[in-house]
């Protein structure tokens, strides 16, 4: 049970080493190599069971394997969290875990001018890192493309519920295009979040730990 048995590409398992990370946790162990397969994943984890590498790691995988040109503006992947706490910490995982590889990641959350967010949002951008209720702002405000997303990640799923991003969630899941891959992680998985799965994940594998 190492990194090294998981499929991940080198330059990930440099940048786990560099973290000094010598065993996977159980979660990634499991969601790892689901992931890394194209397969939708709904997880029952929680804070500090290693789910933010369990799938940013594979998610880099996937995203510096697919070699096709990038359109401007368009983000490939698309990680929804509740906080602009969480959407910063996650933000410098993908950066610590991603040093190795060429990807550009972006934060888009509350509290911060809409001019820099705008701006980034020009460029070149593989991952986007955002928190709903300011991405659907932006997205209602301007062009945001979210028809390149392949892979969209929902993180403390729960959370993001209880906060009252439902409608929001939904609709940023909408503007993603249907043939994509979903991984929704949740510390509980109370009726809505239940719904929620059923509506955005298709064949999922269901991890709890
Ligand atoms: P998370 O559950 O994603 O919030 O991660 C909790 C903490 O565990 C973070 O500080 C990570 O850096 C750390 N972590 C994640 N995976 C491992 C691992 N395999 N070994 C040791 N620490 C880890």
């Amino acid at each position: 049970n190492t990194f090294d048995d998981l499929g991940l590409a080198e330059p990930l398992r440099l940048a786990v080493k560099a973290e000094k990370y010598t065993t996977p946790t159980p979660i990634q162990t499991k969601a790892i190599p689901a992931i890394l397969d194209g397969g939708d994943l709904l997880a029952v984890a929680d804070t500090g069971s290693g789910k933010t590498a369990a799938f940013s790691l594979p998610l880099l995988h996937r995203l510096a394997a697919d070699r096709g040109p990038r359109t401007p503006g368009a983000p490939r992947a698309l990680i929804l969290a509740p906080t602009r706490e969480l959407a910063a910490q996650i933000g410098e995982s993908i950066d610590a875990y991603g040093r190795g590889l060429k990807l550009r990641s972006t934060i888009i959350s509350g509290g911060v001018g809409y001019g820099q967010q705008f701006k980034a949002l020009k460029g070149n951008v593989d991952i986007l890192v955002a928190t709903p209720g300011r991405l659907l702002e932006l997205m209602t405000r301007s062009r945001i493309r979210l028809d390149r997303v392949s892979m969209l990640v929902l993180d403390e799923a729960d959370r993001m519920l209880d906060m009252g991003f439902v409608r929001e969630v939904r609709k940023i899941a909408a503007a993603c295009p249907k043939q994509r891959q979903t991984l929704l992680f949740s510390a509980t998985m109370p009726p809505p979040i239940a719904t929620l799965a059923k509506e955005l994940l298709h064949d999922a594998l269901r991890i709890d730990v």
